[in-house]
Order: structure tokens, then C-alpha cells, then sequence
């Protein structure tokens, strides 16, 4: 008959959550039905105290919230609410994971800013809308990054809302993953908004449209395996199926459809500026990677 030991049965960590705007209440709310005891604090207070009947220990402030627990998780608008609300409080000690969105630097400067009252600091990028958040199956995760050994003392009571993916001892690198990972979502954004554009006048549903775009676009995604290749590499002309010479070739045919169809080339056209420099500097045998250099100030 099957033991429950220590080991198999994880321990339901007491969790401090700071802020609890969308996302903070969807967290405190996963760690609740968990069965962790959790003490929030909010700037104001009726969200946190609209969990208190869900079982939450409602704090009066936040460095009476910080005093509570060891693991005391930060889900603020911004890196400047961060610093404001954890100025107040008593850090010694505390290990503070902080989920708010911020730039890289701004991450490893808090990192500082943290290890030097007396804490340790995980940072976090949270790949996820608050739907997801308590629902393994909708695919949401959070990046971490910082100290490998605060993040596995944690990854149990941290893998209980999301998934959790760890990027590394670099602070910044958590921000830095999540902010690729979006900005490349925007690219493919713009490009959606460009063809549904060029529909947009004629007789055709645009919901006949999307599962045609949806699975075009899954089937380009893996030529992100080729571009790092040829960035790992240095070698841009490996297994080049679709020349530059060739792409840059058809761009006319893109922007003269535009055109036609009475639809801004805007969205387009700082791309293929891009490639058309590449092209000039003699690398039409390469695909599409030599336009990443291009980027770098
Ligand atoms: P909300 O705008 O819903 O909540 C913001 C929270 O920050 C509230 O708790 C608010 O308190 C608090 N706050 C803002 N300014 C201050 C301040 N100066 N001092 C103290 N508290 C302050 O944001 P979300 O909960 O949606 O987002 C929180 C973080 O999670 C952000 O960094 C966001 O980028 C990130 N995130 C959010 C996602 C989403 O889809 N919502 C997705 C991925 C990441 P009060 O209630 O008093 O206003």
C-alpha cells in the first residue's frame, strides 16, 4: 500500500502577496484553494479584504504583511510600486519573489536593492492573463530568474498557480524572456492586422480568414529553430531553403497588393527596408537571420 511520506506530500508553504490588483487576486486566489495560508495586503483595501471570507489573513500594512511569512511574492503595477510599497517594510530575512512587470536592468537593480536589507530575490515574468492563473491546461507559466537555490526552496508553492520555467541566476533574465517572447508576439500581431486589412473591403468572412492565418502562422514558427542555428553557428546560408534574393524579389508583390487593396504598407515596410540593407551588403544566399544584426545599436 502506498505511503504518504514528507517527501511525497508538499508541504503547503505560507505565502505574503503584496498587491492584488487582476492578477495579484487570481494568485491569492490559486494559493487559497490550495490549501496555503496566505496573508495579502493591498494599497486598497477592500480587494484585500474581499478575501478574507475565501480565508486570506487580511494585513493592516504591507510591512505587517512582510513580517508574516518568508516567502512573501510582490504583484504590483510597476517596478516604482515596488520600491514605494517594500520601502516601509523589514526585508531581513525574507525571501521575495517579485512578479511585476519590469525592464531587465530595472529587475537587477531591485535584485540589489533587495539583497541589500537582507533578502534574497527571484525575479519573475508572468506569461499568463489571469484566466489562466490556477489552470494548468490553459498553458500559462511564469519565467524566474535569480538564485538557483531560492527558486527550488519555492518551486513547489510557486508552481501553484502557474507553471514555472527557470531562466537562470541572472535577475534580468526573467523580464528579458518575457519581454522577447511578447515583442515577438507583436511582430506576429502586426502581421495578422496587415492580412486581415487586405480582406477587409472584399466578400470574404474574416472568420473563414483566421484558422487559415492561425495554421500558416503555426507552420512558419519552427524557422525559429533555423535562426538561432545560424546564429549559433555564424553561418547564415545553412539549409537556406527561401534565399534573401528571393524574398527581397517578391516584396513588390506585397506592397502593390497593398496598395491595390487601399491598405497601409506601414506595418510591413520597416522589415522589408531591412531585408533590401541586408541584400545590399551581398548576403542574398542567407535567409532571413542576417537582418538580427541588423537590429543591434
Ligand atoms: P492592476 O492594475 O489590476 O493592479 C495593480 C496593482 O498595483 C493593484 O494592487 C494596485 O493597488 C497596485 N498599485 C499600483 N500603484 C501602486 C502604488 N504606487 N503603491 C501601492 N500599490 C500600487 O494590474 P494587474 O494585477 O493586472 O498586474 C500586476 C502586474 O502583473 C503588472 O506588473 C502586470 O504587468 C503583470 N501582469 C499582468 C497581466 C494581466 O493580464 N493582468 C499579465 C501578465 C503580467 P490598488 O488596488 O490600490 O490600485
Amino acid at each position: 500500500m502506498a505511503q504518504n511520506t514528507v517527501d511525497t506530500v508538499p508541504s503547503n508553504t505560507p505565502v505574503t502577496l503584496l498587491g492584488l490588483g487582476t492578477m495579484g487576486t487570481a494568485l491569492a486566489r490559486a494559493w487559497l484553494a490550495a490549501g496555503h495560508p496566505v496573508t495579502v495586503w493591498n494599497r486598497t483595501p477592500a480587494r484585500a479584504a474581499a478575501l478574507a471570507p475565501e480565508g486570506a489573513t487580511v494585513a493592516g500594512t504591507a510591512a505587517e504583511a512582510v513580517a508574516a511569512n518568508t516567502l512573501v511574492v510582490v504583484c504590483l503595477l510597476d517596478d516604482t510600486s515596488v520600491g514605494d510599497v517594500l520601502a516601509g517594510t523589514d526585508l531581513t530575512g525574507r525571501d521575495v519573489v517579485n512578479l511585476t512587470t519590469s525592464t531587465p536592468a530595472q529587475a537587477r537593480a531591485r535584485a540589489e536593492w533587495v539583497r541589500a536589507r537582507g533578502a534574497r530575490y527571484l525575479d519573475g515574468g508572468i506569461m499568463a492573463v489571469p484566466p489562466m492563473v490556477g489552470i494548468p491546461q490553459a498553458g500559462g507559466y511564469v519565467f524566474y530568474s535569480g538564485p538557483r537555490d531560492v527558486f527550488d526552496r519555492h518551486r513547489t508553492a510557486l508552481a501553484v498557480p502557474l507553471a514555472t520555467t527557470y531562466v537562470g541566476e541572472d535577475p534580468g533574465f526573467a523580464a528579458l524572456h518575457d519581454v522577447a517572447l511578447l515583442s515577438a508576439m507583436y511582430g506576429m500581431l502586426a502581421g495578422a492586422a496587415h492580412a486581415f486589412a487586405l480582406i477587409r473591403k472584399e466578400n470574404i468572412d474574416p472568420a473563414t480568414l483566421a484558422p487559415l492565418l492561425a495554421d500558416w502562422l503555426t507552420a512558419m514558427a519552427p524557422s525559429v529553430h533555423q535562426s538561432a542555428e545560424h546564429l549559433r553557428t555564424g553561418d547564415y546560408t545553412t539549409d537556406v531553403v527561401s534565399t534573401l534574393a528571393m524574398q527581397v524579389a517578391g516584396t513588390p508583390t506585397f506592397l502593390a497588393t497593398a496598395e491595390e487593396q487601399g491598405v497601409s504598407p506601414e506595418l510591413l515596410t520597416p522589415y522589408f527596408d531591412l531585408m533590401r540593407r541586408r541584400l545590399a551588403e551581398g548576403s542574398g544566399e542567407e535567409d532571413l537571420t542576417g537582418v538580427i544584426d541588423l537590429l543591434l545599436r
